[in-house]
């Protein structure tokens, strides 16, 4: 029997969870935790993004501030737009929509963020201590595969998880939270001999390609657990993942499909990352 893991209630359950915590956390101590979003440019589909993150924040009682951009905004800008947020006591999260346009240092902006507000926990001293186990906001889409697989009681400890690609985003704290969860880790990539051989090797196999339905069922092992982080858009407008779905699902134990699996944990985790952060910035509440 294979078990459909849905990630869009599971995302809606988290997202009431939080909700009744941040009212808690008014009623307890005043504080109203706050997501600042900031969008550069005019890209349709990170519009839509930030709209979302804005609205679900607000949905879970949270301060929210959509901050938008011309797309030839100077650097200089953005950098003082942060150091701003960084000593707002009213923003306890700060996201800055990727990509930025291709005039401004991405890596700049994102260490300019102070990491104690780093909703999307892409700072490199964030990402140190991910590695390093210590208490750190945690890059979002990989944060919700594992609180999927909590919710789901899939069991992590000494499987083969194999992870298809190593993007700073996906792949490598992917791989981070699974060592850290004492699975033995695989991670591949473009440069990997032999995908299908790792493949075949997974206990669980998480796909953060970006490759439509490359995987097929001779690539899964019978009863392995498939998690499909893949969004990808086809040419007549469906939205599929990297997982050939309807081949693939039989010989499954658990999947998650596309749309409706991964996806929708990202902003719940999101969420998540900014109650975290303003209850710690804030300790002692
Ligand atoms: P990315 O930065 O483009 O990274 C893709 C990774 O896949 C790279 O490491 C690349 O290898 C590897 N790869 C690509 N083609 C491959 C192939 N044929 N065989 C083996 N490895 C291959 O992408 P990303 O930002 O991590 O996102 C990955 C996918 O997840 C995208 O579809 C994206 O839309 C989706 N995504 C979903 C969510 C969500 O909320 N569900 C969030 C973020 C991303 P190299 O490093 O060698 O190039």
């Amino acid at each position: 029997m294979t078990t459909l893991i849905d990630g869009k209630r599971t995302a809606e359950e988290i997202r009431r969870e939080l909700g009744a915590a941040v009212d808690e956390l008014r009623r307890q101590s005043g504080v109203t935790p706050g997501l600042a979003v900031v969008l550069v440019g005019e890209d349709p589909a990170s519009i839509v993004y930030t709209r979302n993150k804005a609205r679900a924040a607000k949905g879970c009682g949270m301060r929210d501030d959509l901050f938008r951009l011309p797309a030839d905004t100077p650097e200089a800008e953005l950098l003082a737009l942060i150091e701003r947020l960084n000593q707002d006591e009213n923003v306890d999260g700060i996201l800055v929509q990727l990509p930025l346009p291709g005039t401004i240092d991405e890596d700049r902006v994102i260490a300019a963020i102070s990491p104690e507000k780093d909703a999307d926990g892409f700072h490199p001293l964030n990402v140190g201590r991910l590695h390093l186990g210590l208490a750190a906001p945690i890059p979002c889409t990989p944060l919700g595969v594992t609180v999927l697989l909590d919710r789901y009681d899939i069991a992590l400890s000494g499987k083969e998880a194999v992870i298809l690609g190593r993007s700073n985003i996906v792949g490598k704290p992917m791989a981070a939270l699974l060592t850290a969860r004492h699975a033995t880790v695989t991670i591949c990539h473009s440069r990997t001999r032999d995908l299908a051989d790792h493949c075949r090797r997974a206990d669980l196999l998480v796909s953060a390609m970006g490759r439509p339905r490359v995987i097929t069922a001779d690539m899964v092992r019978e009863g392995a657990v498939v998690v499909d982080v893949g969004i990808n858009r086809l040419d007549d407008g469906r939205l599929v993942g990297d997982v050939d779905f309807d081949q693939v699902a039989p010989r499954t134990s658990a999947i998650t499909p596309v749309p409706g699996g991964v996806g929708p944990m990202t902003i719940a985790m999101l969420l998540t990352n900014v109650f975290e952060l303003a209850t710690r910035r804030r300790r002692g509440l």
